[in-house]
């Protein structure tokens, strides 16, 4: 394989790999033989089980761990921003979590309940989402990056009862909600000092933890029971949540164990944030039912700092995401080759496409190639994937891993037709029976019947499968947005640009950009008698920002006279999207590609 710092000419050529070169035998050597034995049975065999019956994912990830050889191994490693190290071996975290679980048995939680957690990556977060699972107690995470619009709407729609957040963001985008979401009936907050005062109608966490008993145990779970609530974005209407149930577990550990190439002992850092589902299967669950240590850094992206950190820390497994990987390569390979990675096994990234690029930066910066990934809300766990013993061929995203059928399918009047032919782009599909398949979609049961065609999953991408059967992806099926990473629906910024009472239509759409790979932004017709201006544009993006935050606020608005709309009146967003790329208004099929 090419040293760190060598530069290759052909980034498009597969990358061969020497498995017996590895200084570590790689999980998954021989793909066909492993996919022909493969059976979720065996790899649900492979769990502890529940001493009480049944799976529950905190006994997978923590218990089962904290009595065994593991006990006094490190669970969780905390780098916190102020420079702040905390270490909880697995006998500690299932401590902290069992007292957490008492916590929730004594205010009159119950199993079935919704908890919201609202934080930064503190430990109190992991502590509260396992703790949570341990009580069978459903946990939706949101990102803290969200305004108070996003944050309401997810709350309300899952009939939240418990939410756990930090003083200053309870103060900043909760409080002044309260009234407003009569499901709530416990807010535990995490101070940040002493001196914190505790906002009012809020419990303080570390109070209650500290006088719970941190012995809990895990009653009988049926592995249907729900887990996960992980809210998504679609093109129309409310944000959507997706049930996950304790079942996934199964694809959780075995997804992690193929596809990051994971074991016990590895040093693990998924820079993914907990709001969202890569931070939650995989910068939580995951990683800890291997028996690995997971490192949690609280400190925001900063490329220095990164690097230091995976050289200091001695990370052996990395999963990350392409903007960070294109910020990164921004900067240029030097900055990261003055540490070395002696111990870094294997870098993977997942939620938008990886360039070629990007997989050869990991060769040139570290050492280590990249590998692309694919997976979404949906499917609770990683489905496609380049493998640490499989050759890569950069740009792809890989090849289902053992247990997953793929499939490009063409929606036909009456169901599905498999397309065959290699190289021929359809809707990307995923045959349904895999473990983390998410169980519906809270209170909409016909939406979640929609992504079903017989045996197939509708996974709303774009993508091709070449002869070999590695996939490629194309783009989205639907006007869905993807920033930084994040799943952004139009739908829900465009509503906010309606609540100010200058704009009379908005229609949003996402930009390609180098860095992000889409950046929001919103088209707005004024009402009559209200002229345009950079004051009115300066006063939206502010409104917009303070209501949904600013990962997902439009970073650029344009005034047109109106939107072009269908005869049925929605609004046309492919044709705004063609318009601002300068696109022949017809053809908006090369749309997807620029994505
Ligand atoms: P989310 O549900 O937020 O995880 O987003 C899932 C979506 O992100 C997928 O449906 C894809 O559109 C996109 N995505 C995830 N992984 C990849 C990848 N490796 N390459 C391209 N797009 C990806």
């Amino acid at each position: 394989m090419t040293a760190p710092g060598a530069r290759v000419a052909d980034v498009t050529a597969v990358m061969h790999k020497v498995v017996d070169a590895m200084p570590v035998a790689p999980n998954l050597v021989d793909y066909d033989t492993a996919r022909a034995q493969f059976s979720w049975d065996a790899a649900r065999a492979r769990l502890a089980g529940l001493p009480a019956g049944g799976v529950n994912i905190a006994h997978e990830a923590v218990d089962r761990h904290a009595t065994g050889d593991a006990a006094q191994t490190a669970a969780l490693r905390w780098l916190g921003r102020d420079g702040t190290r905390r270490t909880l071996t697995y006998a500690e975290l299932a401590a902290e979590t069992s007292r957490f679980a008492n916590v929730l048995a004594a205010l009159g939680v119950h199993a079935g309940d919704v908890l919201f957690m609202l934080a930064g990556r503190v430990p109190a977060l992991y502590i509260g989402v396992l703790g949570a699972l341990k009580h069978r107690v459903v946990v939706s995470p949101l990102f803290a990056a969200f305004g108070p619009d996003p944050i309401a709407t997810r709350i309300r729609r899952g009939e939240g009862s418990v939410l756990v957040t930090t003083a200053a963001l309870y103060r900043r985008k909760v409080a002044a909600m309260r009234a407003h979401l009569p499901s709530l009936s416990h807010v535990l907050v995490v101070r940040e000092s002493p001196d914190d005062v505790l906002p009012e109608g809020t419990h303080d966490l570390a109070a209650l933890l500290a006088a719970a008993s941190p012995v809990y145990h895990i009653a009988a779970t049926d592995p249907e029971t729900p887990a996960l609530l992980h809210f998504t974005s679609g093109t129309t209407g409310t944000p959507k949540g997706a049930l996950h149930v304790h079942a996934a577990v199964t694809a959780h550990r075995e997804t992690a164990r193929v596809a990051l190439d994971l074991r016990a002992g590895d040093v693990f850092w998924c820079t993914a944030d907990p709001g969202w589902v890569t931070g939650t299967s995989y910068g939580i669950i995951a990683p800890l039912c291997l028996g690995a240590t997971l490192v949690v850094d609280e400190g925001d992206y900063d490329a220095e700092r990164w690097y230091d950190l995976l050289a200091r820390e001695a990370v052996t497994v990395w999963y990350t995401a392409p903007t960070a990987v294109r910020m990164m390569m921004k900067g240029g390979s030097g900055a990261a080759r003055r540490h070395v990675y002696p111990a870094l096994r294997f870098i993977a990234s997942v939620g938008e496409p990886l360039n070629p690029q990007g997989v050869h930066w990991g060769l040139e910066a570290f050492g280590q190639p990249i590998h692309d990934n694919w997976w979404q809300t949906e499917t609770g766990g990683i489905m496609i994937a380049n493998f640490a013993a499989s050759d890569i061929r950069p740009g792809s995203m890989g090849r289902p891993l053992p247990g997953i059928d793929a499939a490009i399918i063409a929606r036909t009047d009456d169901g599905v037709r498999v397309i065959d032919e290699p190289g021929v782009q359809g809707e990307l599909a995923l045959r349904r029976g895999w473990p983390s398949m998410f169980r519906t979609y809270l209170h909409d049961a016909d939406r979640y019947a929609r992504c079903f065609a017989g045996a197939w999953y509708l996974t709303g991408d774009l993508a091709r499968r070449d002869a070999d059967g590695w996939f490629w992806f194309v783009g989205r099926a639907d006007d869905v947005i993807k920033s930084s990473g994040h799943l952004i629906g139009p739908f829900e910024v465009e509503s906010a640009l309606l609540a100010h009472p200058a704009v009379a239509e908005a229609g949003v759409i996402g930009k390609p950009d180098p860095t992000v790979g889409e950046l929001v932004k919103a088209f707005v017709a004024l009402k009559p008698g209200i002229a345009a201006s950079p004051t009115l544009e300066r006063e939206l993006l502010a409104h917009v920002r303070t209501r949904l935050g600013p990962a997902v606020a439009p970073r650029e608005i344009a005034f047109v006279p109106a939107l072009p709309r269908t005869r049925s009146g929605k609004i046309m967003r492919r044709l705004l999207k063609a318009r601002e790329l300068g696109l022949p208004e017809g053809d908006t099929s090369t749309l997807e590609t620029m994505a």
